[in-house]
């Protein structure tokens, strides 16, 4: 079983919370030196040694690009997936932190979703020793209900598994397509999809987990002689998901009740469950014991592409104000648990 690889990337400051003036700054700031994160304070202008500090394998500072997470993140999952194995990509972290950002980015810096389907294009396109099948499907975990992004009438969908499919999602659309600005078009097909009878889309969407899947089947292209070797006639078949999580801040501070309470304890009881999952993949297969795969629908969804010999990078966004400072320490001790 691969490491799971763990980053944290700090977003820069933005002024998102204007109707809530912190202007009265304790100097405490997150520092960023190389693979470390710190909290430093400082007092009357001295500044005192960090309050806390974290390591993780890439840490990612405000000025760093979409393109440069790509490449130092997720580059080796595509390249998995392209021979054969499974991978995950996820973006964790409370609402605003950067999350969509860094999977779908904005028009003029394109995030991981969009690379990696130019990538795999490309990658495909190029291959004079197999043939490529490939399929997308895009998916929301909403209240633990599973939705269609590609067929608004596709709603509650529900988990099966069979011998011959595995873990899978019955009804789920699932378009075979041929080049990244198809892709890229029924992605935004999905996001209008799913914003569809919202009133507030932010408000739905940070409180959704979407899983944007890519099924990568490819055999031995036939060469005309008769000595193929048996391993590269094999059907290989691979799943990458890109995953965009709910955010994670704890709904009950905000006193939240009715709809937002239940919408808060999915969250909560699908984030933890995820949590402890990679925590126990993480541990090493001598602890591991059983990993509570069945205990969301957003692990169960993912079980095929988690552990095993799956490829699983975790990209936790982090908000540099002060006013966040908990909700960042937060999100820094979940990802301490999926190192
Ligand atoms: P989330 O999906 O976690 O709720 P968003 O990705 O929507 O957060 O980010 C909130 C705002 O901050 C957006 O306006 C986004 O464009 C901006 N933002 C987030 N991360 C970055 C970044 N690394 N560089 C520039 N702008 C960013
Ligand atoms: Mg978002």
């Amino acid at each position: 079983m691969e490491k799971i690889c763990v980053a944290v990337r700090v977003r820069p400051p933005v002024d998102l919370e204007s109707s809530t003036t912190t202007t009265n700054s304790n100097g405490s700031h997150w520092k960023v030196e190389d693979n470390r994160i710190s909290l430093h304070r400082s007092l009357a202008g001295t500044p005192l040694p960090p309050a806390l500090s974290y390591t993780f394998d890439h840490v990612f500072d405000h000025d760093c690009s979409n393109s440069t997470v790509y490449d130092l993140l997720t580059k080796d999952i595509i390249h998995a997936v392209l021979q054969g194995f499974n991978g995950t990509a996820f973006a964790y972290g409370q609402t605003s932190s950067g999350k969509t950002f860094t999977m779908n980015g904005s028009d003029n810096n394109p995030g991981i979703i969009h690379r990696a389907v130019k990538d795999i294009f490309s990658k495909t396109n190029m291959s004079t020793e197999r043939e490529f099948l490939i399929r997308v499907s895009y998916m929301e975990i909403y209240n633990e209900e599973i939705n269609d992004l590609f067929a608004v009438e596709n709603q509650k969908l529900q988990i099966h598994e069979s011998l011959e499919r595995g873990i899978f999602v019955a009804g789920l659309r699932e378009e075979i397509v041929n080049s990244a600005e198809q892709v890229l078009k029924l992605i935004e097909m999905g996001e209008v999809n799913r914003h569809f009878g919202e009133t507030n889309m932010n408000a739905r969407s940070s409180r959704s987990h979407t899983i944007f899947r890519m099924v990568i089947e490819s055999k031995g292209k036939d060469s005309g002689s008769n000595d193929h070797s048996s391993l590269d006639d094999a059907i290989r078949v691979s799943v990458l998901n890109l995953v965009d999580l709910a955010g994670s801040e704890r709904i009950a501070k905000t006193g939240a009740g009715g709809v937002r309470l239940k919408e808060g304890k999915h969250i909560n009881k699908s984030l933890m469950t995820l949590g402890n999952v990679i925590n126990k993949l993480s541990d090493g297969a001598k602890q591991r014991g059983h990993i509570p795969y069945r205990d969301s629908k957003l692990t169960r969804i993912l079980q095929p592409a988690l552990g095993g010999n799956a490829k699983t990078s975790i990209i936790c966004t982090v908000a540099p104000e002060e006013v966040h400072i908990e909700e960042t320490k937060g999100t820094l001790q979940f990802a301490s648990r999926a190192k």
